[in-house]
């Protein structure tokens, strides 16, 4: 916390944050803060080890907050704005909070849960003190300073927890690879339970004294708006943000068209992550902005970890290359590292390293190898000195046959079909090739037949790689982080 603290202080009169049309600068963050801090403490010295939840819309209220908990000394667990009451319940037993806060937005779903569980509810604005200064605890780095929850995308969330070291390591490499400055403007639209939301775009903007731009509820023609005020330079989403501005600038006429790709010509730098970046998506956002969307891999437990670089090569499709300080290693089963050029898991190491799951040793421990390395179950590859990703050993790599498939890899193939607006490949489980092949698809024509796919897939890939049954959806499930729920797909294939 201490770094954000003295940086903040000198920047304080700077404006912080933007939120429903009003600024708040670095001065007012401080003050407020503090002030919060207070209010959590309640006359006790230190929350350390406390956790504390918090339910707010994205905005200086959420800042003021989550600053509050990390000066009291507790560590900030916010929940997803999304979670129905089971998945909130679930949160608030895992994590034992003691105290949750909420906006009036929220405080009305929070109420129940915390009186069953008589957990302390602070509602902003209600009671609240409106200034007071507090006598601080002081805060040693190694500290645990935040549990995020993991999205769930293969299983039930994890708590992740990280310290204020770990927090610091993630978000000063990040300001240093991609040369965050307090000139910089950033408009998030992402979820703030979430690395990608609470380290790349706010953390990193606080910390260099750039401002924070928040738009709660995202649309393509709000952003677009946003955008064309003019202060914002840089912008930072997930591969289906990209695709909805995309779908809205298609539909615009022609000179709606160029004062938008004017505007964005003006941006520093565009970054996507969170789930592969299709190329199709790349291609076209090149088209319309310019850029050359910056594409990085991290997960919940790393941070950031690799990434493409800032000036020169950004390539297609692949995630690039280790962050500084980040140490990365592709390896087999047996934890050998694989040559250049063969498919292997990654594995992380380094300071943006998270501790641990909350209370659960045994999923930490098997988390590690015997010498510090984090298995991120993500299989790579590592080609000309650009790592590109295949997708997750468990969800993303069809094992049929004795063959490995690359979902992620068919997947591009199939959205360079000229009827496949989008599409999602799984495994589904089958007595005979272990996994078979399995596609759904949202189609832009729908005259297409399995078989015109098939025969089109046969002159570009080997016949192993080929789906043997395809499904056809209006829309692929996605979770908060637009990430496609492939467990929720394997149903479709299960029951006709
Ligand atoms: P859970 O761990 O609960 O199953 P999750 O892994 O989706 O959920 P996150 O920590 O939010 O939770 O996501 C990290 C994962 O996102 C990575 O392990 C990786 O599979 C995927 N990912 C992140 N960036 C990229 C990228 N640029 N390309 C492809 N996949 C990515
Ligand atoms: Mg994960």
């Amino acid at each position: 916390m201490q770094p954000f603290i003295i940086n903040a202080t000198q920047h304080a009169d700077q404006a912080a944050i933007v939120a429903d049309g009003q600024t708040y600068t670095y001065q007012q963050l401080l003050d407020a803060s503090a002030t919060m801090a207070g209010w959590l403490l309640d006359g006790r010295d230190d929350l350390a080890e406390t956790c504390v939840a918090y339910m707010i819309t994205p905005g200086f209220d959420y800042v003021r907050v989550q600053w509050g908990i990390w000066r009291a000394g507790g560590i900030a667990v916010p929940l997803a704005l999304s979670y129905p009451p089971p998945s909130l319940r679930y949160v608030l037993d895992d994590t034992e909070a003691d105290i949750v806060v909420a906006d009036a937005a929220y405080a009305g779903i929070l109420a129940p849960l915390a009186a069953e569980r008589g957990i302390r509810l602070l509602v902003l604005g209600q009671n609240e003190p409106t200034h007071s200064q507090p006598t601080l605890p002081a805060l040693s780095p190694d500290r645990r300073a935040m549990i995020l929850y993991t999205s769930g995308t293969t299983n039930l969330p994890k708590g992740v927890v990280t310290t204020h070291a770990t927090i610091q390591a993630q978000v000063s490499t990040l300001v240093s690879v991609w040369h965050w400055s307090a000139d910089d403007h950033i408009l998030c639209v992402l979820p703030l339970h979430h690395v990608h939301g609470i380290i790349n775009v706010v953390s990193c903007a606080l910390w260099s004294g750039a401002t924070v731009e928040f738009m709660p509820n995202f649309s393509a023609e709000g952003v677009f708006n946003t955008f064309a005020q003019g202060a914002i330079n840089v912008f930072m989403a997930v591969p289906t943000i990209y695709f909805k501005l995309i779908a809205y600038w298609e539909q615009l006429p022609a000179d709606e068209q160029q004062a938008i790709s004017a505007t964005l010509a003006r941006f520093r730098l565009m970054v996507s992550g969170s789930a592969a970046l299709p190329v199709t998506v790349m291609e076209k956002w090149q088209v319309i902005s310019g850029h050359t969307l910056l594409e990085r891999y991290g997960m919940t437990e790393i941070g950031m970890g690799i990434s493409n670089p800032y000036e020169g090569e950004r390539r297609v499709g692949a995630i690039g290359q280790p962050l500084p300080g980040v140490q990365v290693r592709l390896v087999n089963e047996t934890d050998e590292p694989v040559p250049d050029g063969q498919p292997g898991e990654i594995q992380v190491k380094g300071p943006n390293v998270f501790l641990e799951y909350w209370q659960r040793p045994e999923a930490t421990q098997k988390a590690f190898t015997a010498d510090g390395w984090f298995r991120t179950g993500d299989i790579a590859v590592n080609e000309d000195g650009y790592i590109r990703m295949l997708g997750r050993d468990s969800i993303d790599i069809i094992k049929s046959g004795g063959y490995k498939i690359s979902a992620l890899e068919l997947e591009e193939v199939l959205r360079t079909h000229p009827a496949i607006s989008d599409c999602s490949v799984i495994g589904v489980p089958d007595d005979e090739w272990g996994e078979v092949v399995s596609a759904v698809l949202i189609l832009k024509d729908t005259d297409v037949t399995p078989a015109g796919i098939n025969s089109w897939l046969r002159e570009r890939l080997p016949g192993y790689k080929i789906p043997r049954q395809y499904r056809i959806v209006a829309e692929l499930p996605r979770n908060a982080m637009g990430k496609v729920t492939k467990n929720d797909l394997k149903p479709l294939f299960l029951t006709n």
